[in-house]
């Protein structure tokens, strides 16, 4: 017996349509779409009113297991990413120990397949231990079914080791994920090197701690004709940087998260240190920035950079707490309400942001809703507002700035795999 999704509007972001379809499934893939399709012996669910997305897809979260479970688990990462409508997840290998051995990544997506909320797919490690100096052995990471390398949490100091990296992983066709940061610059600071860390008497960060490693990353990308995909994007300079090596041909891809978009350093002042965050947040001219570069396409994909902490991490201080704000159950809402409610883009633009252009870049499945495939849908609710409330988050972490917050366009049903893994 199949289930079939009645009455909704389905958003084809390839072609930026929404049209009135039934959903047929059978099984874990999609067996049919049309208007009034006939359910003579079908489950049927009424989404008369809702939107039926493709299954959206983080590029960059943090799940915190192996090592760090009283933070996040696999389990409860990936139910989070569920409730906030994300059927794959990129993870980030800053895991202890650090995933930069093949049976880290094999134990990390068979733990997801277990848990079956969503597909996991690990991002693996340039160097060992994170350290900075000698390369893992990608081949072998990559047979394992890493989708990347990134030293995520760190930045690779040394230009030669990154060299090498996107050399590696150019013959692998594989991305090299860049989390920008130089720490001759960024040492010792804790917030963006502007006015609230003035103003808080707080070591600042500065912009060209995160620009002036995109920058050389784009050269020796140039240089190598390795595919090179920054992280969490956040200064002006960097948009700019990343829009002229575009322009230049060389093949540099970027992701921005809902807080660099949404948020500056004047939240410092109402959060503390639930507004503390790596890459800081910055001043309402990078803000403007990235929203800029998302709308013309240098940005092209939203990451949620999801990082839970517990509360007693985060209520150590600005300048001790660690960084970071969990995004999977939130950052779909904050976006529509922000950008699609107001106009600013339509639906099917914010579906290719956050499901069909990661999937391109990673090269996974999904992006699109289509006959024949696998059965990852979002169903969301435009006019259903709800207040964040981190107290119901699935997801062990309760760091988000965000709370309060009145948002529209909640999922109300999440499938991955033809299995209903989130209904509200
Ligand atoms: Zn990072």
């Amino acid at each position: 017996m199949g289930r079939l999704l009645k009455g909704g509007q389905v958003v084809n972001p390839v072609t930026g349509s929404i049209a009135s379809l039934d959903v047929l499934l059978e099984g874990n893939m999609v067996a049919a779409m049309g208007a009034d399709l006939a359910h003579t012996d079908h489950e049927v669910i009424e989404v008369t009113g809702q939107y039926v997305l493709p299954g959206l897809i983080d590029p960059h979260v943090h799940l915190r297991e192996p090592g760090q479970t009283h933070k996040e688990t696999i389990a409860t990462g990936t139910m989070a990413a569920a409730a906030g409508g994300f059927t794959q997840i990129c993870c980030m290998p800053n895991t202890a120990p650090v995933t930069d051995e093949e049976q880290t990544v094999r134990y990390i997506r068979e733990e997801a397949q277990r848990c079956g909320y969503a597909t996991v797919h690990p991002i693996a490690a340039i160097t060992t231990g994170l350290r900075g100096t000698e390369l893992t052995d990608f081949a072998a990471l990559r047979r394992a079914g890493a989708v990347g390398f990134s030293d995520d949490g760190r930045g690779v100091q040394s230009a030669a080791v990154m060299r090498q990296a996107l050399l590696t992983a150019k013959a692998l066709a594989a991305p090299i994920v860049v989390h920008a940061e130089d720490e001759t610059l960024s040492a010792g600071g804790c917030v963006h090197a502007g006015e609230a860390a003035q103003r808080l008497g707080l070591r600042g960060i500065p912009s060209s701690a995160e620009t002036v490693m995109i920058a050389r990353d784009i050269i020796l990308a140039e240089e190598t004709g390795a595919h090179v995909h920054m992280c969490h994007v956040s200064p002006e300079e960097a948009v700019a940087a990343i829009r002229a090596g575009q322009g230049r041909g060389v093949r540099v891809t970027a992701e921005v998260t809902p807080h660099h978009l949404l948020l500056t350093d004047a939240e410092l002042e109402t959060w503390g240190a639930l507004a503390k965050v790596n890459p800081p947040l910055r001043a309402e001219r990078d803000r403007q920035a990235c929203i800029r570069g998302l709308l013309d396409g240098t940005l092209s994909m939203i990451a949620t950079d999801h990082a839970p902490h517990t509360e007693q991490d985060k209520a150590r201080g600005i300048a001790d707490a660690p960084f970071g704000f969990v995004g999977l159950e939130t950052s779909f809402p904050l976006l529509f309400t922000a950008f699609v409610a107001s106009g600013v883009m339509p639906l099917a633009e914010l579906v290719r942001l956050m499901s069909t252009e990661p999937a391109r870049v990673f090269g996974l499945r999904g992006g699109q809703i289509r006959v024949g495939e696998w059965a990852d849908i979002t169903v969301i609710d435009p006019r259903q507002t709800r207040v964040v409330n981190p107290a119901e988050f699935r997801s062990k972490g309760r760091n988000t700035p965000f709370a309060g917050r009145v948002l529209a366009g909640w999922p109300t049903l999440t499938i991955h795999a033809g299995r209903t893994v989130f209904a509200s």
